[in-house]
């Protein structure tokens, strides 16, 4: 029986990129059944919720997504991969960071794989607003268990890390370079200034690091780690982090792989997983056909290992690979002069990947 994937075409650039990524897949010759659900913001305009009720039915009994990137209006809505993350407890993000042949970078020999929290830290949306009458509670409860006054219009984000949870994205980290012949990990940390914080990540890296003593490991601080990155990024191999870290640290690697439109990624549980490029929205590209359809399609490589079908995923990776060798059928992004008028679109660089992985 096909694979049921269930589909979210998402806003902005969204719904370009997972049709091209959809046709891609199409053309390997696997069969999926898919089941598509939107979800977003223009859902949230339509339906008044930008993940309704049948999105989380749908992907439970699918357990495997690919997810265009969705909007979140500032002020507005939580972005909804926080809720789908709680939901279905995907603990870890996977973004490998590989710079194809032909792509535009200093750093040809890229390849480097960001694994990063999604629960926790900062970005888990415990926040307390200036007018928030608790806001004046917590700053007087910090005023007198630690001694610090916060300005009465100050706003508060919350940043904790739990052992059990370090413990366990580490060991997805360390799993993930057994899987593919990684030799080193990584642990990225500001633990020398959030002695407390980043310390329980720290120890708990060492912990797990201790357990598997065929793999390297080392760690690094999170700003010496971007100038290193910068500079001499084949020395890096599996970096793993908190979400924060994670954020920037992925860009970053993503802008030495040939940009956004060349990252992939995937949200990982142990019985679910949501396949997404990096990138957000694009909104000043959407619907103008000019999108890299790329990073989802890679994200799409990545689903097709996930589900048991690496001959589909080799082809349409390999199909991928020599699209940006030739660099005629790319998007404005992976060409020299990122000329928009010039470069191919959207559907042409989707129509050159499907015609190389159908022959
Ligand atoms: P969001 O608010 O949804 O994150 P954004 O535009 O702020 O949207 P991204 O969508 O991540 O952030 O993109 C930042 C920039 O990177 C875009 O404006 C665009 O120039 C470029 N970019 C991102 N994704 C792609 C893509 N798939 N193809 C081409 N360019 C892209």
């Amino acid at each position: 029986m096909a694979n049921r994937v269930t589909l979210i075409p998402g806003d902005g650039i969204g719904p370009e990129v997972t049709e091209a990524a959809q046709r891609a897949i199409a053309a390997t010759g696997v069969a999926l059944a898919w089941d598509r659900q939107d979800a977003g913001y223009e859902t949230w305009e339509r339906e008044g919720d930008p993940l309704p009720r049948r999105v989380i039915e749908s992907i439970r009994e699918s357990r495997v997504a690919l997810k265009g990137p969705t909007k979140t209006p500032v002020g507005g809505f939580r972005p909804i991969n926080m809720p789908l993350r709680s939901e279905f407890d995907l603990f870890a993000g996977i973004r490998p960071c590989r710079a194809y042949p032909g792509v535009p970078t200093r750093h040809p020999e890229t390849d480097i794989v960001v694994v990063r929290m999604t629960h926790e830290d900062l970005y888990a949306g415990v926040e307390f607003g200036r007018r928030d009458g608790a806001t004046a509670e917590l700053r007087q409860f910090i005023a007198r268990t630690h001694g610090t006054e916060l300005p009465g219009d100050s706003a508060i984000t919350i940043k904790w890390l739990s052992g059990g949870a370090c413990r366990r994205v580490v060991r997805r980290a360390f799993a993930y370079a057994s899987e593919h012949g990684r030799r080193r990990v990584t642990a990225v940390h500001k633990a020398n200034v959030m002695k407390e914080s980043d310390g329980v990540f720290l120890e708990a890296a060492q912990e797990v690091a201790a357990e598997h003593p065929d793999i390297e490991f080392d760690d690094r601080r999170v700003d010496s780690l971007c100038c290193e990155l910068v500079m001499r990024p084949d020395e890096f191999d599996v970096l793993v982090m908190p979400v924060f870290y994670g954020d920037f640290v992925s860009d970053l690697g993503a802008g030495l792989v040939g940009g956004l439109g060349m990252a992939p990624g995937v949200n990982l549980g142990d019985d679910c997983a949501v396949f997404e490029a990096v990138h957000g929205t694009a909104p000043k590209h959407a619907g103008r056909n000019r999108a890299n359809p790329f990073a989802l399609m890679l994200s799409g490589v990545m689903m097709l290992r996930h589900l048991g079908e690496p001959d589909a995923a080799d082809r349409l990776e390999q199909a991928i690979v020599e699209v940006v060798r030739e660099g005629r059928a790319v998007t404005y992004d992976l060409t020299p002069s990122r000329d928009v008028q010039s470069a191919a679109g959207t559907s042409e660089a989707a129509n050159a990947v499907i015609e190389k992985a159908l022959t």
